[in-house]
């Protein structure tokens, strides 16, 4: 036995300020992640009467872990601790743990406590009056709430800061959900998607008058099949795409979401529903996507940066890819229509592989955002980010929210916005405080494009393989590239580091045109 090349303890060890800085934030991811385990206990398994009490819980951990966070003690670790590190590479683990924990200390000491708990109750109110205007489809009962939103915000963003020269106030907003991410830059990606995307759909919607052209069969969206096999199904391509259940599991929420406490107890939730097995499909995938990402971080560094994933924006890329790249593919759908029909026994068989691929792929404007297809999402996404940035840059009077919604739909859909509950009060996001969050979900799903051009030239065969069942390439891939590598990178970085090139918008719609113009006879 040879010992020659095992670096030794005295080469690995750490500066005891970055020790004990690392310490600090595990001891707060400890009481972070127990509070993620009782949120998914009262999203799927608590009775009712237990809500009241729960809250109580959920408010003295979160306190707990703020106080963790903001510890000057943690703060003066850091500043030995970036000293100390200051000569390493910027990928050494403890740099971009003390980078990074440097980060989040200052976000979470810059805002004074009263402007937390102002925020916090305002938008507990603001989301039930929310859910009461939707019902009323009532803008008007929501708006002097959605000022309150915006006005809090604003402050929120003077206490962050942002670059005064170059950037807007909406920057400081959008970074606690993607660090580093500017209006400027998303711009910058949008406006050429927006551009080619409006066109691929005007091609689409003329396919119906085209000489040659055909519309795909989406008759599977709409053929009930039992709801128990449909969840049986779902777990079964969840497990084979790589989700491991020994460290995970999949029950059902009304909202499915994915979470748990750390790498080894990921749990994440579906919905399904009887009349479209695809709707339930589609998001047991996203969700393994997101739960596979949890699942591949390093379990060495569980507690810190870079055990950590990136941003919103690259943990969407993998829940998008597996959704996406691979669950809308023909090649998928060779593979799992058999494994369906073995399920299902006969329940299916009048549909062929064709016919389901196509059912996945049908592209149909609509005003709800979380209903939409793979090629009309994105038009949702940008609209919101238009909105919201307008917002906040005081461009647009709130009380002109739902007209400037109405045009935009007209604009970018073609579409006649009915009423406000399908229109600017359909989501959740802004009565929860939220803003600066839109844009990750188109981030991610261009990231996921990216991304699986990427794979594709690295593994060969690699759509082939899906045909016979074989995902393991590319988890292993997302693996290296992307789950392992913690918070080492910034979203943008990590995506010329792995595919070579900036984000761009040509990936996806590269991906998209493939797809579509043949299945529409294009
Ligand atoms: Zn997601």
């Amino acid at each position: 036995m040879t010992t020659l090349h095992a670096p030794s303890a005295a080469q690995n060890a750490s500066h005891p300020s970055v020790e004990a800085a690392v310490a600090m934030a595990r001891e707060a991811h400890l009481v972070g992640s127990t509070a993620s385990i009782l949120g998914w206990d009262q999203e799927t398994m608590m009775p009712a009467g237990g809500i009241e009490f729960r809250a109580r819980q959920l408010a003295q951990l979160a306190k707990m872990a703020h106080a963790l966070s903001t510890d000057p003690r943690l703060g003066d670790a850091l500043a030995q601790a970036e000293h100390a590190t200051a000569s390493l590479p910027a990928t050494h683990p403890d740099r971009v743990n003390v980078r990074e924990l440097r980060r989040d200390y200052d976000k979470a000491t810059k805002l004074p406590a009263a402007l937390v708990e102002e925020l916090a109750s305002v938008a507990s109110i603001a989301q039930h009056e929310w859910a009461e205007a939707r019902k009323a489809s009532d803008f008007k009962r929501f708006r002097p709430w959605l000022e309150r939103i915006v006005a809090l915000n604003r402050q929120k963003a003077d206490c962050f800061g942002w670059d005064r020269t170059h950037g807007e106030r909406w920057d400081a907003l959008a970074d606690s959900y993607e660090p580093g991410c500017t209006a400027k830059q998303v711009e910058a990606v949008f406006h050429p998607l927006r551009t080619r995307l409006q066109a691929l759909l005007d091609r689409l919607r003329g396919a119906a008058s085209h000489p040659g052209a055909r519309v795909p069969d989406g008759r599977f969206n709409d053929h009930p099949m039992d709801l128990a096999t449909q969840e049986r199904f779902a777990r079964f391509v969840a497990g084979t795409i790589g989700f491991d259940f020994e460290r995970g599991r999949l029950d059902r929420s009304t909202h499915p979401f994915c979470g748990g406490s750390h790498c080894n107890d990921v749990r994440m939730t579906s919905r399904y529903s009887e009349r479209c097995l695809l709707d339930g499909l589609g998001s047991t995938m996203h969700e393994t996507g997101h739960g596979m990402y949890e699942q591949g971080l390093d379990p060495h560094w569980i507690g810190t940066p870079m055990g950590e994933a990136v941003s919103l924006s690259i943990h969407e890329s993998q829940s998008r890819l597996w959704e996406n790249q691979v669950g809308r593919s023909r090649a998928f759908w060779t593979w799992a229509k058999p494994k369906m029909d073995a399920h299902f026994g006969g329940a299916a068989d009048m549909f062929s592989v064709e016919q389901v691929y196509e059912a996945c792929n049908v592209v149909e404007p609509g005003f709800i955002r979380v209903d939409a297809d793979e090629g009309t999402y994105n038009m949702h996404v940008m609209i919101r980010f238009e909105l919201e940035r307008a917002m906040i840059s005081r461009d647009m009077d709130l009380a002109d929210l739902p007209a400037e919604w109405n045009r935009l739909y007209k604009d970018y859909l073609g579409l006649t916005v009915p009423d406000d509950r399908r229109g600017c009060l359909q989501d959740v996001h802004w009565s929860g405080g939220m803003i600066g969050y839109f844009p990750t979900y188109t981030l991610g799903t261009l990231y996921a494009a990216q991304l699986f051009e990427a794979a594709r030239k690295a593994i060969p065969g690699m759509e082939e393989g899906f045909a016979r069942g074989e995902f393991t390439p590319l988890r292993t891939w997302l693996n290296e590239h992307v789950h392992r590598q913690g918070r080492r990178h910034l979203s943008a970085d990590l995506c010329k580091v792995v595919t070579g090139a900036p984000l761009s918008a040509d990936p996806l719609m590269r991906h998209l045109e493939a797809k579509l113009l043949p299945m529409y006879g294009l």
